[in-house]
């Protein structure tokens, strides 16, 4: 039986590559669900091409466009938030891979999960901003999250069959993005086309400047702990500028596990989208020789203060990730417009964190409140 697929954010970085990936394995995949925020011609385009049976523009003014280029095609176009929620929660798919970004990626993952779907999330700001509601719902309609960020999918694959073996900690890798042994009074003056020069890997714009702050690097512990039910003192991150080992875990007997391989995201994707099963591909192959020296060093977070603000908000638990998130989405959106610099990310982030009211056990809709109330705090700072 093929797998039926969704995938949500299809004109984005993950979403493009999970094309490639269900296009190479056309006897196991069936694309149902496309969807896209507003670039609607790229919609159109791949619509075309893959032949969903649904696409969703997110943008309801771009609705009549898309309408009009499906209109000789047997695909069904709908609009809207609501549109993406009601697909999330349909029958019409077996695998969603959630690859909008930032916090509206959240209410068609929560849609999914309250179904027992099973969900492929690249969208770790659902986890960082609600992962006690997320993991909650996971277990109480059995459904199943299985991760596509690189670091998380190595730390799934280094799990896989050792159910009943205790992890001692893990170790997220960090490549350390464009500016690592970079001081304060040169990252004062760099700007986005710098930042959005990732050494290793090419995605999306928002998730570039996340890695080349290290927020990136923040919000994937938040992701890991609420992923695995981790403990805040069982997750370590260590820069390894590489990107061939893409996390590790350390189980309670001392043996450490390490997933690696070239930095390219189609192998998690493809690992989420076919899980349990391995399947073959072209994908170009790691060697040794070509890597003399894997090297491992600890991160500056007095230089990144993301990070250190990241590892805060997670130790404070509660709504503070939620605060961190909202405030980062603004900040990001503002450094990519050249209206804040590179430094004063990490004051507005910091800020928000100690204005924004805590709470220490929030429900959705204190998360959805909070992350708007964070957002026009965060705005208020930027000229
Ligand atoms: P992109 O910016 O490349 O793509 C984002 C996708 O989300 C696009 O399809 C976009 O549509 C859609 N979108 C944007 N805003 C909204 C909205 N308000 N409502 C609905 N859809 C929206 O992002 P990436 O692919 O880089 O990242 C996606 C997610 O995956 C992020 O959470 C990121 O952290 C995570 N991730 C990404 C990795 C990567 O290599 N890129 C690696 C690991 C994790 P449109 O094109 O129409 O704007
Ligand atoms: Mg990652």
């Amino acid at each position: 039986m093929k797998k039926r697929v969704a995938i949500y954010g299809s004109t984005g970085s993950i979403g493009t590559q999970a094309l490639e990936v269900i296009e190479a394995h056309p006897d196991l995949f069936e694309l149902e669900i496309l969807t896209a925020h507003s670039n609607a011609d790229l919609l159109i385009q791949q619509a075309k091409k893959h032949k969903p049976n649904i696409v969703i523009i997110s943008d309801e003014s771009k609705y009549q466009q898309v309408n009009e280029a499906l209109s000789s095609e047997h695909i069904k176009v709908f609009a809207g938030e609501k549109s993406l929620i009601e697909m999330a929660a349909s029958d019409n798919y077996d695998i969603l891979l959630a690859a909008i970004v930032g916090f509206a990626g959240l209410s068609s993952t929560i849609a999914a999960l309250q179904q027992g779907k099973t969900v492929a999330l690249a969208n770790k700001e659902t986890l960082v901003v609600a992962g006690d509601i997320v993991s909650e719902l996971v277990k109480k309609h059995h459904a199943s999250l299985i991760p596509v960020d690189s670091e998380h999918s190595a730390i799934f694959q280094c799990i896989v069959g050792e159910a009943e073996n205790a992890v001692e900690k893990i170790v997220l890798t960090a490549s350390g993005g464009p500016f690592l042994g970079k001081k304060p009074n040169y990252l004062i003056n760099v700007k986005k086309d710098h930042a959005l020069q990732h050494p290793n890997w090419t995605m999306g714009a928002k998730i570039t400047i996340d890695s080349a702050s290290l927020m990136n690097k923040g919000l994937e512990m938040i992701e890991a702990k609420w992923l695995f039910g981790l403990q805040n003192e069982q997750i370590e991150v260590i820069v390894h500028s590489q990107s061939i080992i893409h996390s590790m875990v350390q189980f309670i007997d001392g043996s450490m596990k390490a997933q690696m391989g070239l930095p390219d995201m189609k192998l998690p994707i493809q690992y989420a989208l076919a899980f349990p099963h391995r399947i073959q591909n072209d994908f170009k192959r790691f060697e040794f020789k070509n890597f003399p020296s894997l090297t491992f060093e600890v991160a500056d977070t007095k230089t990144f203060r993301n990070l250190a603000l990241a590892k805060e908000a997670m130790l404070m638990g509660g709504n503070a990730p939620c605060v961190l998130n909202a405030a980062n989405e603004v900040v990001v959106d503002a450094f990519l417009k050249n209206k804040v610099g590179f430094l004063e990310m990490s004051d507005i982030i910091e800020s928000c964190l100690e204005k924004v009211s805590f709470i220490e056990k929030p429900t959705l809709h204190d998360y959805i409140m909070c992350n708007t109330e964070t957002r026009n705090l965060a705005s208020s700072f930027i000229k």
